[in-house]
């Protein structure tokens, strides 16, 4: 058997070596290091392929997090309510800029932000939701889009866990994943689902005012050279990492139909076990099916429940499975994110979460004798 490892970007490359080889041959001999054909290329390439209107390159997912606050003109005093379940780069940005935090509850299912919590949370200060689309899946936008017209929000979606994932409104209209809101916001840090051979990041757009503002932002400010017409930042995506995703991104599909074979293939070794609560698919993601995009897989993250979650890690550990806990303690119990106003009471899921939450290898390289070496580890300690 293949050595198991919770991401495999070694045989990834072996598969699309000569391209990624030949490209970065060319990026070197033109030495059009920043802002060269390659950057212009996947722009154009990542437009298409999402169907939006502008794609505008940055240094990482964080960043366009960042570029997309600014960029919407949020103000310190602010209110922007987000996932209390979810990586910190989200809350670190709101903190940063000094906007107000104001983090809420997720859904037990689906792990994403819970609209009815974000409704409660409003206020006359909040100015927008930041919907985080948790390890491979859309939050529900149908309902934050409701919530957001009503009281004239902006939605800025955190989609560096589900680029190439689609999400089905009730009408049965389909939308990509970091298309529905007025800015969204990926990474393609190396692990991601299109990951790039360092840092790298983007912004999605329809909105041809608010893309001018951003692509001013991300380069100090400036719409036209040495005038800086607002405080920005320095955010690039360098062309080396542009040629890495433009031979990956028509791969891109093919890739999640692996992920999603391998949760499939989980789905059926681990599911009716007492312990083990499986992924959820939200109802606007549909069927699990190797095709249908409602699911990216970022994660495959099982609910390991009875209190058994700790010892199982403990027994995966020693049989040299890796694994992961994403995440094992709630933003709003973060140091640096405490805040009085908070209340236990209001976080009971993510704090149940952060308890029970197992993320198994999930990459394009798992085969079906790894996998069910995995599952038939995870049983057996469980049985
Ligand atoms: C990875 C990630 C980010 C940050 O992306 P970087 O490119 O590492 O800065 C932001 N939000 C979520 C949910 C992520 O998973």
């Amino acid at each position: 058997m293949k050595k198991i490892q919770m991401v495999d970007l070694q045989g990834q490359y072996q598969e699309i070596k000569n391209e990624i080889n030949d490209s970065f041959d060319g990026v070197l001999s033109s030495a059009t290091f920043i802002n060269g054909p390659e950057v212009q290329r996947f722009t154009v390439n990542l437009q298409q392929y999402l169907g939006v209107k502008h794609v505008i390159p940055c240094a990482n997912g964080t960043d366009a997090l960042q570029i997309a606050m600014m960029g919407l003109g949020l103000q310190p005093g602010d209110e922007i309510i987000t996932a209390d379940f979810t990586f910190a780069a989200t809350v670190e940005v709101i903190a940063l800029l000094n906007l107000t935090p104001v983090l809420v509850d997720v859904l037990e299912g689906s792990f994403t932000i819970d609209p009815k919590a974000v409704e409660a949370a409003i206020t006359e200060k909040t100015k927008a939701i930041v919907p985080v689309h948790l390890f491979g899946q859309c939050a529900d936008m149908e309902a934050l889009e409701a919530i957001a017209k009503k009281h004239n929000l902006y939605i800025i979606e955190d989609n560096a866990q589900a680029i190439g994932a689609n999400y089905t409104y009730s009408d049965g209209t389909k939308k990509m994943a970091g298309t529905m809101g007025a800015v969204g916001c990926t990474s393609f840090f190396p692990s991601k689902n299109l990951g790039c051979y360092g840092d790298g990041g983007a912004l999605f757009t329809n909105c041809d005012e608010l893309a001018h503002t951003l692509r001013g932002i991300v380069n100090h400010g400036m719409y036209t050279r040495y005038y800086h017409d607002v405080v920005g930042v320095n955010s690039r995506l360098d062309s080396l990492q542009a040629a890495v995703l433009n031979a990956k991104l028509p791969r891109l599909d093919s890739y999640n139909e692996k992920r999603r074979a391998a949760a499939i293939s989980y789905n059926s070794a681990l599911g009716g076990h007492a312990d083990i609560a499986l992924p959820v698919m939200a109802s606007h993601c549909g069927e699990l099916d190797v095709k249908n995009q409602g699911h990216v897989f970022h994660q495959y993250t099982l609910r390991i429940l009875n209190g058994k979650r700790d010892a199982l890690a403990q027994h995966l550990q020693e049989a040299g499975i890796p694994f992961g806990i994403y995440y094992p303690v709630p933003l709003h119990l973060q140091k640096a994110y405490t805040d009085s106003r908070y209340k236990e009471d209001n976080f009971k899921v993510t704090n149940q979460l952060c308890e029970e939450v197992l993320s198994l290898p999930m990459h394009t390289e798992l085969d079906s004798e790894q996998i069910n070496f995995i599952s038939d580890t995870v049983l057996k300690f469980l049985s």
